[in-house]
């Protein structure tokens, strides 16, 4: 055992359902209101958009909710995904802490993203759906979906922000690879976009814009649903596959974390990797103590406000209850483009907010020289995304050095670098640099929603 670096686990132990935390929540969630009428949403309020499944899931109570057989045999083809002794990293940073990373980058897209869109891409097959819309910034969510839903004959139509899918063609590459139509949002197709390109026709776009689209086109077409990427309730559960099973693993290690780190962006990864060990602190009593990392160019959680906000920025989604930077707040363009979202998922919203779990806020800088640290040592190019969770551990394990106690920590790799290695080419070419979001700039975002705050 003492020189092992791999704990994993055979496809007969993967573990058999996703775990729905907010079951054990001391304080649940408040409801998502609607738009229009400012009401408690009803199940109804969704039936457009989502498998009727998709709906129980994102309000269920149930612990434990059963993975169907289907998506198992499609999880396989790169679960369980290895638990990893980052024994490298640790020497280089001389520190008494045990460093493990959960492996999501081996996924066929390369990030955590395709956990959840194989049931989605599932429960909408079984519902006779034959095609899904949905946005993508940089692709991540896009790719991961385009690959899920080619396994069920469903059609897939990405609205790609523009600027991206001008920037960015190897993930629109990935799309059409696995047969998804992906069209530059603004477009033409919808209502939204024409509007849009009727007064700037070169619009860049945004993602609020591309889900606005996606969401028009689901809406007015019975046989086409709307797929999101993370966020809601049943996202954030789908991924929890990712703790389950290093729960199974650090059995095998013969350990268990002091700390957990994720990267966050809407929630997705971070509840992925956590929500099984706060099971623990929730249930037994044990003092995991679980960290959501954030850029300082878009810290909603360490220093935006919990309220009532939409989830898109131009107001067409329900209102959550999260904390929120307000949905108009325009982040720098920093290359984390997957951490660049002005709220948080209801859920984790809610952890925070009763202090279950803990959040940080890391610079581009920073996380780009914990990157390359990884990279060097432990031999994986890590996203960009993935290097906030990094560099966060780097701060614990020296703390851990500092004060000289041997603490366990584990982070998720969200997803691997190799489709953003033009970010890492500015990084060292000295063109990228940190962003300082002033209060004076929160204040004003925060102001506009007082006016819906409920
Ligand atoms: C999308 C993405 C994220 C951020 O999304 P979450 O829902 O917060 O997990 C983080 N890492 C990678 C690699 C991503 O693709």
């Amino acid at each position: 055992m003492k020189n092992t670096r791999k704990f994993e686990l055979t496809e007969k132990e993967m573990p058999t359902q996703w775990y729905n935390i907010h079951a054990d929540m001391p304080n649940k969630t408040l409801p998502p209101l609607h738009p229009g009428t400012g009401l408690p949403l009803g199940p109804q309020d969704l039936v457009g958009l989502f498998p009727m499944e998709l709906i129980k899931q994102e309000v269920s109570m149930e612990p434990f909710i059963d993975i169907p057989e289907e998506v198992l045999e499609i999880y396989k083809i790169w679960r369980p995904s290895p638990l990893i002794r980052a024994r490298n990293l640790e020497k280089l940073l001389n520190t008494p802490a045990k460093i493990y990373y959960k492996n999501e980058s081996v996924s066929p897209p390369g990030s955590h993203k395709p956990n959840t869109a194989v049931p989605q891409a599932y429960y909408n097959y079984k519902e006779g759906i034959k095609r899904i819309t949905t946005e993508t910034g940089a692709g991540q969510w896009g790719s991961a979906l385009a690959f899920a839903a080619q396994f069920f004959g469903i059609e897939v139509k990405v609205f790609m922000v523009k600027v991206s899918y001008n920037q960015k063609p190897y993930r629109k590459s990935m799309m059409n690879v696995w047969g998804a139509d992906v069209t530059p949002s603004p477009s033409p197709y919808t209502e939204t976009g024409r509007k849009i390109l009727a007064e700037d026709p070169d619009c860049p776009g945004n993602l609020g814009i591309a889900i606005s689209e996606a969401v028009e086109m689901a809406a007015k077409d019975p046989g086409t649903k709307y797929s999101l990427g993370s966020v809601l309730n049943h996202v954030l559960m789908h991924q929890t596959i990712i703790g389950e099973e290093a729960l199974k693993q650090f059995e095998k290690a013969q350990d268990y974390p002091d700390i957990v780190i994720g990267c966050f962006g809407g929630g997705s990864n971070f509840a992925g990797i956590s929500f099984p060990f706060l099971r623990g602190n929730l249930r037994n009593g044990n003092k995991t103590r679980c960290i959501a990392v954030e850029p300082t160019s878009c810290p909603k959680l360490t220093r935006g406000k919990f309220m009532y906000d939409f989830g898109d920025s131009v107001g067409l989604t329900p209102l959550i209850p999260m904390f929120t930077l307000g949905h108009d707040f325009m982040p720098p363009k920093i290359h984390a483009g997957g951490l660049r979202y002005h709220g948080a998922g209801a859920i984790v919203s809610q952890l925070l907010k009763d202090k279950i779990i803990e959040a940080a806020s890391v610079n581009q800088l920073e996380s780009f020289d914990a990157g390359i640290k990884f990279a060097r040592t432990e031999g994986i190019i890590p996203a960009p995304e993935s290097t906030h969770a990094i560099a966060q551990v780097i701060k614990e394990a020296e703390k851990c050095r500092i004060e000289g106690t041997e603490k366990t920590i584990l982070f998720n790799l969200s997803g691997h670098g190799l489709i953003d290695l033009g970010a890492y080419d500015q990084y060292f070419g000295g063109l990228l640099h940190d962003y300082e979001t002033t209060d004076e700039e929160i204040r004003e975002s925060l102001q506009k929603l007082e006016k819906i705050a409920v």
